[in-house]
């Protein structure tokens, strides 16, 4: 019986934010008119309390309560909310019974005591018996009062089945908050969740750029837009650059497969500086890697892949004694007219062979015209 107080049932004075679930003016208005409650009814209840529950609100109370003991979930109640709590917080109730129930307050406090009465773990259907069984003392207390007067005992109990209606209908909308809450929790909880999976997926654990796959997607979306561009008139130039690692063979047998990977890892710091924020890079794979550049023709392409050269050479990696030089080379190609991304990435490794035999590091630009000798309509 000494169970905890749960402050927040007896707490009238808090403004339930009603409106940000969904009880907004326009939804109350349909409510009480789906309901059949009109301003005529604030009259009624005001009767109401002036006969019965603002004199005999606890003694009501205490006879529902002993029907109400008889279910199972009162247990729940005792322990979870403490009779004291609930029976001061259904006597409040009834002293101000019917009283303002066409504003907001009227619904965001219903509303917030359904909702308390979920985190309390209180089966619903008790709530349902609570408000059955303060309409049947009310009906019953009315009829005894007004039994000979039956002119005015009809509206008052017209009035008293409506209310209960009210009430009956905003604790059931009122159960479903928290599980709201929670939802909402959960799918934000989600979302984080697949988008740092997301990120996993599509990012080289070693270098941190772009996976094959992810890569090679891009391409494919980025090729369907500029070939849709052919067709309008309005094509955007597209590049690809291979870039292979000079020697690297060598880094790792000098040094040892460690230190490769590092030096894989700086060099992949110095690509992604090099280029510009839109530009796509990625680990093609063991030490290739390739960036897609959009809306850039060959010229262009060619300036950044210099700079990229050159970013990557100007940079040689310090190494407890050592000063390891790196120096990468470079085939660019430029999307041709209905080209798929297997042929573009093929012209661009065949420029990039050509310029590791011309000597490496340095950037060779794939020829604009191919073996079927059809020239770019970019
Ligand atoms: P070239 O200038 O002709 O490109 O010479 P290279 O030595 O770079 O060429 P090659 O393709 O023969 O060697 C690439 C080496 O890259 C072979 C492989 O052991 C190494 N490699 C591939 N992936 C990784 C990796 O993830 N980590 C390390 N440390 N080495 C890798
Ligand atoms: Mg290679
Ligand atoms: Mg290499």
């Amino acid at each position: 019986m000494n169970a905890p107080r749960a402050p927040y049932l007896m707490n009238t004075d808090t403004t339930f934010d009603c409106a940000a679930f969904g009880f907004d003016s326009a939804r109350i208005r349909e409510t009480l008119s789906i309901l059949g409650l009109q301003a005529e009814h604030a009259k009624l209840a005001e009767r109401i309390r002036r006969e019965t529950t603002g004199g005999e609100a606890k003694a009501m109370v205490h006879s529902c309560c002993i029907a109400l003991a008889r279910d199972r979930g009162f247990a729940l109640i005792e322990r979870n909310i403490g009779i004291e709590c609930f029976t001061q917080t259904w006597t409040l109730h009834l002293q101000c019974y019917g009283q303002d129930f066409d504003t907001p307050k009227y619904f965001g406090e219903r509303l917030a005591i359904a909702a308390a009465f979920v985190r309390a773990k209180i089966p619903q259907g008790l709530l349902q018996l609570q408000h059955s069984l303060t309409q049947q003392t009310l009906i019953n207390n009315l009829s005894v009062k007004f039994a000979d007067d039956t002119a005015t005992l009809g509206p008052l109990i017209d009035c008293v089945v409506k209310l209960t209606s009210l009430n009956v209908y905003l604790s059931a909308e009122g159960y479903h908050l928290p599980q709201i809450d929670e939802l909402r929790k959960a799918l934000t909880k989600l979302r984080k969740e697949t988008s740092h999976w997301h990120q996993e997926a599509s990012t080289d654990q070693l270098t941190g750029l772009m996976r094959y796959n992810t890569l090679m997607e891009a391409l494919d979306h980025h090729i369907d837009i500029a070939h849709r561009g052919h067709d309008g008139r309005s094509g955007k130039p597209l590049c690809v650059a291979m870039i292979d690692l000079d020697f690297f063979k060598k880094i790792n047998d000098t040094y040892g497969h460690v230190v490769g990977d590092f030096v894989l890892k700086h060099v992949a710091g110095r690509l992604q500086a090099a280029v510009r924020d839109f530009d796509m890079i990625g680990r093609f794979g063991g030490e290739e890697f390739v960036i897609i550049m959009t809306n850039t023709p060959l010229e262009l392409a060619e300036v950044i892949a210099e700079r990229v050269r050159k970013g990557v050479m100007d940079t040689p990696l310090h190494l407890k004694e050592f000063s390891i030089p790196i120096t990468i080379s470079v085939g660019v190609a430029m999307l041709r007219s209905g080209e798929r991304k297997e042929a573009l990435i093929e012209r661009a490794d065949k420029a990039m062979y050509e310029a590791k035999n011309a000597g490496r590091n340095r950037v060779m630009l794939a020829k604009d015209t191919g073996d079927s000798g059809t020239l770019p309509e970019l």
